[in-house]
C-alpha cells in the first residue's frame, strides 16, 4: 500500500487551542486523555485541557469545530514516521473521514483502530490531494490528519 503519514495537531494549533478562552481543565477521572498535540494517551488530568479545534484548512460544507484533549503546556509533540499508527488510536473505535482537494466528503467508516490502515487503503483513493480526517466514534472528537506520505 502507498505509505501515508498521520499528522497531530500542529505545534501552533495546540498552542492556540490550549490558550483560547473556551478552554478548560480536563476532568480528573475521565482518562486516558488522548492527546492530539503529541497523538498519545496522557493519564494525568492536571497535563492536560479540553479545547476546541477547526481541523479544515479550507472552506467547506462540512467543516466543523471539534472538542480535543491537549496537553496544558508546550510539549515536544508527535514525531511522524511513514505508515506509523500511534498507539493512542488502537484501543479505540474510530469514525474515519475521506476528503477531496474541495473539502468534500468522498467516503467514510466506521471501523477500529486495529484496522485502521486497511481502511486508509479503502479510503483514500488514488487522488493526490485527498485527505482523511479520523474522529473518535463515541464522542465524535476529532483525533487526527491522514495524508498520503510525500
Ligand atoms: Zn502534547
Amino acid at each position: 500500500m502507498q505509505p501515508f503519514i498521520v499528522h497531530a495537531l500542529s505545534q501552533a494549533a495546540a498552542e492556540q487551542a490550549r490558550r483560547s478562552p473556551a478552554a478548560v481543565p480536563a476532568v480528573a477521572g475521565d482518562g486516558p486523555y488522548p492527546v492530539r498535540c503529541c497523538l498519545a494517551d496522557a493519564h494525568d488530568s492536571e497535563d492536560v485541557v479540553l479545547a476546541s479545534v477547526m481541523p479544515f484548512r479550507g472552506e467547506s460544507p462540512y467543516a466543523a469545530a471539534s472538542p480535543v484533549y491537549v496537553h496544558s503546556e508546550p510539549c515536544a509533540g508527535h514525531v511522524e514516521q511513514p505508515s506509523a499508527v500511534p498507539a493512542m488510536l488502537r484501543d479505540r473505535i474510530l469514525s474515519v473521514r475521506a476528503y477531496d482537494g474541495a473539502h468534500m466528503l468522498t467516503g467514510t467508516e466506521v471501523i477500529r483502530g486495529t484496522g485502521l490502515e486497511r481502511a486508509i487503503e479503502r479510503l483514500l483513493g488514488d487522488a493526490p490531494d485527498a485527505y482523511l480526517h479520523v474522529h473518535f466514534a463515541g464522542p465524535g472528537c476529532y483525533a487526527c490528519r491522514i495524508d498520503r506520505a510525500a
